[in-house]
């Protein structure tokens, strides 16, 4: 068998990794050989089979979404500006729940390996290197979400979600809770199925984490069956967490205790958990109650959050944590989450949004954003081989193109990628030392195509609208569209 060759992407700045946090080298490269990097360090000293030139390119670790819905995620894009005021903000209960006494689901016309594909390639194009999928990964219990991410070569965190209750809409469109631990416990024993048979698979590029979908739609029972097979197999557990502001309320009433001390008085909570979003803690200042405790309980256990920024500025929120929890001792993560799947664009609303939060201009800064994106993902998914790019890490490489206006000059690379920069200056994304995106494209699949199958998949979704919903109404009666359609006059 051939050596691999070494190959060296050398860049105006790259992004280096000295043990403890990142440093920028001017004019610098990173080699890989195989699926591991062997050098970083100033160009003129890298010494490699084949280099490619970095001219205003800018060289970074891989990013990191430790939170995704591969989908199409219809329903997000028709909740936007609208949805109902009595879910207080949350926009997936609009659409997520079938009527009471049956019908469709929202997503049955769709074609849910379509949305895999389509997701999977905006990830890859934007950057984005390693994922942690939220959903249920298609009807075939996950195994065509494992073999799609094989197939393109992006580095997946999953298994296939469970919950103990789903969303039912009555004849007035309000919401219920429809328990069944039952079906819980069995979608924990599916997962844990799955993982035992994917645990390395594609190389090792995936790997098995426990998601549980929702702690809200979740039981005691269910979290303690949760908790013990993750400690029993090793694996982490990850679900959406106090993202709602009426979970937080509802829990607090039905227990006396916060969601967050709820489950440090479970024993829920440890270092391989990943708490999904956290928005609505105590302390947070629309949940009314101004306590200590929960970062406290975060902080002490060792969980990780989430942070998802661009979703919750459109439902009119943010998180108030980027200083606080970090103060706090408590690591975090960016996630993609809905769309656009732009892991930049999060990273520029993590930043902004914590400085309206703070109304402080310095803290948090592009430096907090970006460790939040490649380091802070790492250290949840308790890997010290990504996020970073240091010889001995995961050849998991991205080269943005800063030769455009809209960059224009730099005195600060790291600044000018989260203040100027979108996903789509993306330009190479090498995942384990393969090159899957070059000169902005995505190699394994076609995108034209992907791009007629996803449109296709959701009209046809907003097509079945008022069969799925409560209301009977079509999809523009019930979300208006931003203006008028065009009536001749
Ligand atoms: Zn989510």
């Amino acid at each position: 068998m051939d050596q691999p060759r070494t190959i060296a992407l050398q860049g105006e700045w790259v992004v280096a990794f000295d043990g403890h946090d990142h440093r920028i080298i001017r004019d610098g490269a990173v080699a890989y050989r195989g699926d591991r990097i062997v050098a970083v360090g100033p160009a003129s000293e890298i010494v490699a089979d084949e280099v490619i030139p970095g001219r205003r390119k800018l060289v970074i670790p891989g990013l990191i979404s430790l939170h995704a819905h591969l989908r199409l995620n219809e329903g997000y894009r028709m909740v936007l500006d609208g949805g109902r005021r009595d879910f207080m903000r949350a926009g997936f209960i609009n659409y997520a729940g079938r009527k009471e006494g049956g019908g469709p689901a929202f997503l049955d016309p769709g074609d849910p390996l379509v949305a895999l594909r389509f997701c999977m390639a905006t990830h890859l194009l934007s950057g984005v290197t390693t994922i942690l999928e939220m959903d249920a990964g298609a009807p075939d219990g996950g195994e065509s979400c494992a073999a799609l991410a094989a197939e393109c070569g992006l580095r997946m965190y999953y298994a296939p979600n469970f919950t103990g209750a789903d969303y039912r809409l009555g004849p007035k469109g309000e919401a219920r809770l429809v328990w069944d631990e039952g079906a819980g416990l069995a979608g924990l024993d599916r997962a844990l199925a799955f993982a035992a048979r994917h645990d390395g698979a594609a190389e090792g590029r995936i790997r098995p984490i426990l998601v549980l979908n929702e702690f809200f739609a979740s039981t005691p029972r269910l979290r303690a069956a949760t908790r013990e097979a993750a400690t029993r197999h090793g694996l982490r557990i990850t679900t959406h967490f106090c993202e709602q502001l009426y979970e937080f309320h509802e829990t607090l009433r039905q227990t006396g205790l916060t969601p967050a001390l709820l489950l440090k008085q479970e024993g829920f909570l440890g270092p391989d958990v990943i708490l999904g979003h956290a928005l609505y803690v105590a302390g947070h200042s629309m949940a009314a109650y101004p306590y200590a405790g929960d970062l406290e309980a975060i902080a002490e256990a060792g969980s990780h959050i989430a942070h998802c920024p661009v979703a919750y500025a459109r439902r009119g929120v943010a998180f108030e944590g980027m200083k606080r929890f970090r103060d706090a001792g408590i690591n975090i993560g960016l996630g993609t989450d809905a769309f656009p799947t732009d892991i930049i664009s999060e990273m520029r609303m993590a930043a902004l949004a914590g400085k309206l939060v703070e109304r402080n201009h310095e803290d948090p800064s592009a430096a907090d954003a970006f460790r939040a994106g490649t380091l802070g993902g790492a250290r949840a998914l308790g890997r010290d081989d990504l996020g970073r790019l240091a010889p001995g890490a995961r050849a998991d490489i991205v080269v943005v193109d800063f030769d455009n206006l809209t960059i224009g000059p730099v005195l600060d690379p790291i600044r000018a990628l989260v203040y100027s920069a979108t996903g789509d200056m993306v330009e190479r994304v090498v995942v384990d030392g393969i090159t899957r995106v070059a000169d902005k494209r995505l190699l394994p699949w076609n995108q034209e195509a992907l791009l007629c199958e996803a449109v296709a998949s959701a009209d046809r979704v907003w097509g079945g609208f008022a069969a799925h919903h409560w209301s009977g109404r079509a999809v523009d009666q019930v979300f208006p569209p931003a203006f008028a359609a065009w009536d001749g006059r």
